[in-house]
């Protein structure tokens, strides 16, 4: 069991009051809250080793590089990366996606298929129409259910020797459901194709076994998860890392520059050109040690403590409809109440220091599939309380009674 005010101790921001109100953050979906000891490494990196990393014999260079490569390593093992150099630094979730997809214009040729699934947000979206109008491949699409869920027996019959590449994430931000990541894995496998896992929204709650999944690539990003904005991981199989081609040019990313031939440097660096966030990849080794030491499996009690209770109390709301209700989901409520635009709801509830998430979360299809604009999204950390989801209740109530 977790000792929660102990946890909201660590979080600075939490103690704080917003329109006068005491803060209830409930947009953990969009990012997460960070903890004092990740606040803290930031300033010390900045205070003690700032320099540039893989070039300085300097002392400090060389100090800056061993913490950026052994956060690398924390990485790797999180993750259970079989090698370092498979766990490239990105930006963020968005950045790893479209590396990769990048990378398949060298691959596909018309009349290939690449598999999306309804469920996704946007960045898993738009990259790959990108590709596809680039290279004349075609874009399927895997077909959601009411309850929020992909229906499988339809990705079975999408997939063929033509499919290429299948895109999906292990869990979505606007419903919360978890995908069957293994079984959709082990599906694309069999017809040959490649297979990447969007992980942005459930590397926060759970600690995921590339190995284990068999994925080709993992991509996620270190703010949702109290690292910090700007910072993100690839993960991707040594032999597709080395089949693809560099994503950006520049420094770093070389081995021989010259104005006839330029050759590339090993993984990981032939996929990081230029200076990186040095500062935000220590520290999201030092963000992974913070949540390993919380405990996945603790975090995974609360949050589903939270997720029933929420669903029970805000049940109570008549008008009240949830969107998603897989028994597979996460920490995440998207609702809307009868009548009622959801910007309306969450602006009020903003004057009430209560913070969601209100619009289409980057995920029109899903909207479009539900014939709305939009949702309330409340989505949960492991350091919010029952008492918070108890003044959302009374919160959303008021503005309904307002509204109405
Ligand atoms: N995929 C999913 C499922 C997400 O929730 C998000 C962030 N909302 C992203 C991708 C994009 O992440 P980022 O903006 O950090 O690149």
């Amino acid at each position: 069991m977790l000792d929660i005010q102990k946890i909201r101790a660590d979080f600075p921001i939490l103690q704080q009051k917003v329109n006068g109100k005491p803060l209830v953050y409930f947009d953990n979906g969009a990012t997460s809250q960070k903890p004092q000891v990740v606040i803290d490494a930031i300033s010390k990196y900045y205070q003690e080793i700032n320099a540039n990393i893989h070039r300085g014999v300097h002392t400090l260079s060389q100090l800056a590089t061993d913490a950026y490569e052994i956060a690398r390593g924390k990485i790797q093992n999180h993750i259970n990366a079989k090698h370092a150099h498979e766990v490239l630094f990105t930006s963020g979730t968005t950045f790893g996606i479209n590396l990769v997809a990048n990378g398949f214009a060298s691959i596909l040729k018309p009349g290939d298929e690449v598999i999306v699934s309804h469920l996704e947000h946007h960045s898993n979206i738009v990259p790959w129409q990108m590709l596809c109008e680039k290279t004349g491949a075609t874009l399927k699409v895997i077909p959601m259910n009411e309850k929020g869920e992909l229906v499988m027996a339809e990705y079975d019959k999408l997939l063929s020797d033509k499919t290429k590449i299948v895109t999906v994430n292990h869990i979505s931000n606007a419903l919360g459901t978890i995908n069957p990541i293994k079984y959709m894995i082990d599906k694309a496998h069999e017809v040959g194709a490649a297979i990447l896992i969007d992980g942005a929204q459930s590397v926060p709650h759970l600690k995921p076994d590339v190995r284990a999944l068999d994925c080709d690539f993992y991509a996620f990003s270190g703010h949702k998860m109290c690292g910090p904005t700007g910072t993100g991981i690839l993960y991707g199989k040594e032999a597709w890392l080395n089949k693809l081609p560099p994503y950006q040019g520049g420094g770093e990313m070389i081995k021989e520059v010259s104005f006839e031939k330029t050759t590339y440097a090993e993984l990981p660096h032939k996929f990081e050109a230029g200076t990186p966030h040095i500062a935000g990849g220590i520290v999201l080794g030092t963000a992974i040690d913070y949540l390993n030491e919380v405990g996945f499996e603790n975090i995974q009690q609360q949050e589903l403590e939270l997720l029933a209770y929420a669903t029970e109390r805000l049940s109570e709301i008549e008008g009240l409809r949830i969107y998603g209700n897989s028994e597979a989901k996460t920490s995440v409520i998207s609702f809307n109440i009868e009548g009622i635009h959801p910007y309306d709801i969450g602006s009020i509830i903003d004057k009430l220091g209560i913070a969601v998430r209100t619009g289409h979360h980057c995920a029109q299809p899903i909207m479009n599939f539900f014939g709305i604009p939009g949702t309330i999204r409340a989505s949960f950390s492991f350091y919010n309380t029952k008492e918070e989801i108890d003044a959302l209740v009374d919160a959303v109530k008021k503005a309904q009674l307002m509204l109405s």
